[in-house]
């Protein structure tokens, strides 16, 4: 079980990898939450075509630094931060001018270095603090750049977790490890779900089967749904779990589809546990919902987060650290993902038996002796309109929950009007 001294120690071991779309430090990262569960890697090579991307080089950091008058003033061993992800090498001495197009500074905290990429763009660039950058400008030699770096045929690196339930039905839970040393963006999301997984695969069998992956953000999403065509398309629903680590106010950013159970649930978890709570709808630009909430996919995914990416100053920066995030905060927001995932996995959905028109109701018992007089009465709640309600909203997708929520009813009471159909197979319960 998750505790505060787990979260302390995978937090250490898990914050100086420098992480990116491939190469060792991803793999290290999946081998570290093998010690909590039993993850399957996968590695899907250099060069494999998944819709319209390809999987790309892997990138290693053999040495990068700056130096002034030989003595340096950045470097990669010192904060991985530094050096842009996928940098080509470049060795040589430059006048500011011609290089300070690669150096970049965080626009608002001084002490911090920003955190940049470069993917797909072959090029380099170092991230340094105002300090840095004033030195770097102010000098009157030659500045010496030094990067050493390879890309090489290799492999993306994917991990995988399934915990059988009850049911078939997947729910995905996904968290992406491509990030280097910042601790609410992504390993806070990492360490809740590898902790979920195994809370999960500990409890006695869940109602559904829970997919949980571990993937690069975006180019990982994207090859594990190609590789995952069919079984990406059945699932409904799931969770992206990141930045959920801060000491800030919990929140939650909606699915695509805002009517869907899991946003109402996601909602009464953190109204449950808080007053003070963030509601995100749903927008285009984010993690990896972005490609499993495409048209050929659409899974509603939520993010519950603490301290959600775009919204806290230390985003993207150095200053996201372990300062920043505290194993304390980590157990709130896996407590209250698994208050969450309680809900999720007690969903009751039914289904109608005879979906063409409504049943003879009298033949059950279930309609006023004599028709006619009867009018509708205000509150909706008589038994009858329990009945017709019931009959009218399960179609074998909207969940109970949903509908007591929508037509403001008890649940427990709708559960009983619906066991009762069953019994007269009407309804059966999926
Ligand atoms: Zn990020």
């Amino acid at each position: 079980m998750a505790t505060k001294d787990l979260f302390d120690y995978f937090l250490n071991r898990l914050f100086p990898l420098n992480r990116s779309l491939t190469g060792d430090a991803n793999r290290q990262t999946l081998k570290i939450i093998q010690d909590i569960i039993p993850l399957k890697i996968i590695e899907i090579p250099t060069g494999t075509q998944v819709f319209d991307w390809i999987v790309p080089h892997e990138w290693s950091v053999h040495d990068a630094y700056i130096a002034v008058n030989g003595k340096k003033v950045v470097d990669f061993s010192v904060n991985n931060l530094h050096l842009v992800s996928y940098s080509i090498s470049v060795q040589g001495s430059f006048e500011w001018n011609s290089i300070k197009e690669h150096i970049h500074k965080h626009p608002s905290l001084p002490d911090a270095i920003p955190y940049r990429t470069s993917y797909y763009k072959r090029t380099w660039g170092f991230c340094v603090t105002h300090e840095q950058y004033n030195i770097l400008k102010d000098s009157n030699s030659l500045i010496d750049i030094c990067i050493k770096t390879s890309h090489d045929n290799g492999s993306l690196t994917l991990g995988e977790f399934l915990v059988q339930g009850q049911s078939n039905k997947e729910i995905l839970i996904s968290s992406y490890i491509c990030h280097p040393s910042m601790a609410n963006d992504s390993i806070s999301g990492v360490l809740v779900s590898s902790f979920l997984a195994k809370y999960l695969s500990c409890k006695e069998k869940p109602y559904y089967t829970y997919r949980f992956v571990f993937v690069p953000e975006t180019i990982g999403a994207i090859t594990y749904c190609a590789l995952n065509q069919k079984t990406m398309q059945d699932i409904d629903m799931g969770i992206v779990v990141t930045t959920c680590g801060g000491p800030g106010a919990m929140g939650y950013k909606q699915s695509f589809d805002s009517t869907h159970i899991i946003n109402s649930l996601a909602e009464e978890a953190l109204s449950e546990l808080t007053s003070n709570y963030y509601v995100y709808p749903f927008d285009i630009h984010g993690s990896d919902e972005r490609q499993y909430s495409s048209t050929g996919f659409r899974i509603n995914t939520v993010s519950l987060t603490k301290d959600k990416y775009y919204e806290y100053p230390e985003y993207h920066s150095s200053a996201d650290n372990l300062d920043f995030v505290k194993p304390e905060a980590l157990l709130d927001s896996y407590n209250a993902h698994i208050h969450f995932l309680d809900k999720l996995d007690r969903l009751v959905v039914f289904a109608p038996m005879s979906p063409n028109c409504e049943p003879m109701l009298q033949k059950y018992n279930l309609y006023p002796v004599l028709g006619g007089s009867q009018c509708p009465e205000a509150s909706s709640h008589s038994s009858l309109d329990i009945v017709l309600w019931l009959l009218h909203k399960c179609d074998g997708k909207k969940s109970l929950q949903q509908i007591a929520h929508e037509i403001d009813c008890d649940f427990d009471l709708l559960l009983q009007t619906a066991y009762q159909l069953e019994s007269y197979k009407l309804l059966s319960r999926i």
